[in-house]
């Protein structure tokens, strides 16, 4: 076949599959896959069949299979691996947090309601963490925390471990409803700290109180690791208002330089 021939059946294919409703039919794939996944045919960590023999058990053109699939990696439900193929996500459950993200930027979500949220959860989260957490979790949060000593005269890293803690906490908790919820917050406020984390001052306060969390989770004391991670997270939202109003002064000055230079 030439590559004329070859365009042409590739074209008609495209056209059986109604360009004109290509909107839908894409929310068609999402739906058919997610109907799969329902009926536990496809299981987390499963591959997906090939492109070619996916496209016609579902009776769409492989581009409209794609971007069907693609809405379905960018929902945390599939992930591609270069060369390996498509597969459902095993685990932990994560949901992409660009929807909240551009929520927060729209809306102008203040950061105060966001600590408040993570206060909702995450001390929830720390109390079942005390009751339910595994050996191997409360291995990882005790590396989480040698780490975070490790980095106390690196901001940046010291937040990676910080972040990392917390999302330790929410997995110990074992509800994997609450864990993801956690991610999602923790990803939209991570973005922010980034910026402003290069401003605080001393993080032992901060190591101290992690340490508090740790300590109540492994000795099983489900109401110190909530009164801890309370504490901890009012402590990190005053911090934080601190960093930003610093960074937002250090803005202003440079503005006005630049307006008088
Ligand atoms: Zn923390």
């Amino acid at each position: 076949m030439t590559s004329d021939e070859f365009h042409k059946t590739e074209l008609v294919k495209f056209q059986a599959a109604k360009p004109a409703q290509k909107g839908l039919m894409t929310e068609e794939v999402v739906s058919q896959v997610i109907e799969m996944i329902d009926q536990g045919k496809l299981r987390p960590g499963d591959r997906l069949p090939p492109e070619r023999e996916l496209a016609k058990q579902l009776g769409v053109s492989r581009p409209l299979l794609r971007a069907g699939l693609r809405a379905m990696s960018s929902m945390g439900l599939l992930k591609s691996r270069q060369g390996a193929g498509t597969f459902v996500v095993k685990g932990p459950p994560m949901l992409d947090s660009e929807p909240l993200r551009l929520l927060a930027a729209l809306h102008r979500f203040s950061f105060d309601h966001m600590f408040e949220t993570r206060s909702i959860l995450e001390v929830g989260a720390a109390g079942l963490a005390a009751e339910h957490a595994t050996g191997e979790q409360l291995a990882t949060l005790a590396d989480e925390i040698a780490e975070m000593y490790a980095s106390l005269n690196d901001p940046q890293q010291y937040l990676v471990h910080d972040i990392c803690f917390h999302r330790a906490v929410a997995a110990a908790s074992n509800n994997p409803t609450l864990f993801t919820l956690v991610e999602m917050v923790s990803a939209v406020m991570y973005e922010r700290r980034r910026e402003t984390i290069e401003r605080a001052h001393d993080f032992s306060e901060s190591l101290e109180l992690h340490q508090q969390i740790y300590r109540a989770i492994r000795g099983r004391q489900p109401e110190e690791a909530r009164v801890a991670m309370r504490e901890h997270i009012l402590r990190a939202q005053r911090a934080f208002a601190i960093e930003e109003s610093e960074l937002q002064s250090t803005k202003h000055i440079a503005n006005a330089e630049m307006q008088i230079g």
